[in-house]
């Protein structure tokens, strides 16, 4: 199975990836933990170039190609390798994000992402994903007192605010894959509540 993680900076996803990969360890499952973009050599690369704060003023459909080439990679050497050898991977953002970040965010038609997607990925979706959704007021608080901003984190409140309203679009449309989980909530909650939809996930 194929698991990811979702939610507009500063949603606890890091922290709430290693509360999913407990629980699915302690029922017995192998994880194999990975991330976008990256998780792969050369997709790390990649995304250097996607955050740095000089590349600032980088063409939107570069932006996009960089993504998809990451994930490309991504899913050549790790994830589709993973599947096959019948790992669970558990990936904190996927093409979502694409949708929510160059769609909402920058204003890529959805047409477009979605072309890409079944050039990239073929039938290849996520057959669950945990979005962790909060204010973006909430969340820029929270992951810019962390470090110096990418080139992401340093977009205006307005910019997540069309990401985030992206990610509850997709949620309503997909409600069967796509989980809405209230991040504006101390993690202690947010960690119980996903144990429990992650025991009668697996079960
Ligand atoms: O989740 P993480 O902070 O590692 O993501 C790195 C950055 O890449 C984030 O700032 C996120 O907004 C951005 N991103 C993006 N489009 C994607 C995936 C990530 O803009 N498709």
């Amino acid at each position: 199975r194929f698991i990811t993680l979702e939610g507009i900076e500063g949603a606890g996803k890091s922290t709430q990836q290693a509360v999913v990969c407990d629980c699915l360890q302690q029922a017995g499952i192998a994880v194999e933990l990975t991330r976008e973009p990256g998780g792969a050599a050369l997709s790390e690369r990649i995304r250097s170039l996607l955050l740095d704060p000089a590349n600032q003023g980088m063409a939107v459909d570069t932006e996009l190609l960089l993504m998809f080439a990451a994930r490309a990679e991504h899913l050549q050497r790790t994830i589709r390798p993973a599947l096959a050898a019948g790992r669970w991977v558990l990936c904190d953002r996927f093409t979502d994000a694409t949708y929510a970040y160059q769609g909402g965010g920058r204003g890529v038609a959805r047409e477009r992402i979605a072309l890409l997607e079944t050039f990239v990925q073929g039938q290849l979706r996520p057959d669950l994903t945990l979005l962790f959704d909060l204010p973006p007021h909430v969340g820029l608080r929270r992951a810019r007192g962390r470090s110096a901003p990418d080139r992401f984190e340093a977009e205006a409140e307005a910019f997540f605010e069309r990401a985030r309203a992206e990610y509850l679009r997709i949620a309503e449309r997909e409600p069967r894959r796509v989980r809405r989980i209230d991040a504006d909530r101390p993690s202690a909650a947010i960690s119980a509540e996903l144990r429990d939809l992650l025991t009668a996930y697996v079960a």
